[in-house]
């Protein structure tokens, strides 16, 4: 199994609650390390921009005004298998779904507000970490 960089966000739910230690324990105890991060506030273009691939979907404006209603994290998680083992930690979409100890399981409030987002496949890690972060940004 090789080493992966996925791009991570803790959302605007999760930051309200200030859950943004809790949420990267479970990250490290998975043994992903935090190489790169910022804590940022999405305008709403940014947010569209991120979430394009789900333009026509029927909670893209939604996700969107949640995206940029308050600060989010966004980070870059290296480690074996990183994509799928980020996937693992974070469970399910909707929380109602998500296995125990998972972070969603744990601090999620809904299928929107699920406190949050870990890249799904190689490419799209790729294009999500470069759409945050340059290359300097990032040390492992
Ligand atoms: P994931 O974040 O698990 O990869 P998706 O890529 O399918 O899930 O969806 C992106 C995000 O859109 C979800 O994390 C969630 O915040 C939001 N979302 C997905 N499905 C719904 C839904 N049915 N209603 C409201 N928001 C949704
Ligand atoms: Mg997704």
């Amino acid at each position: 199994m090789a080493t992966q960089r996925t791009l991570s966000i803790i959302k605007p739910d999760a930051t309200n609650r200030n859950l943004t230690g809790a949420i990267n324990a479970k990250f490290e105890e998975a043994g992903l390390r935090i190489v790169a991060q910022k804590r940022i506030r999405l305008s709403r273009d940014q947010a569209g921009a991120f979430y394009a691939v789900h333009k026509e979907r029927p909670f893209y404006d939604e996700l969107c005004e949640f995206m940029c209603s308050a600060p989010v994290v966004v980070q870059v998680l290296e480690g074996e298998n990183a994509i799928a083992m980020n996937r693992d930690v974070m469970g399910a979409t909707n929380p109602a779904e998500a296995a125990d100890g998972t972070i969603r399981k744990e601090y999620a409030l809904s299928i929107g507000e699920n406190s949050v987002h870990g890249s799904d496949a190689e490419e799209t890690a790729k294009q999500e970490i470069a759409f945050f972060f340059s290359e300097l940004e990032i040390v492992g």
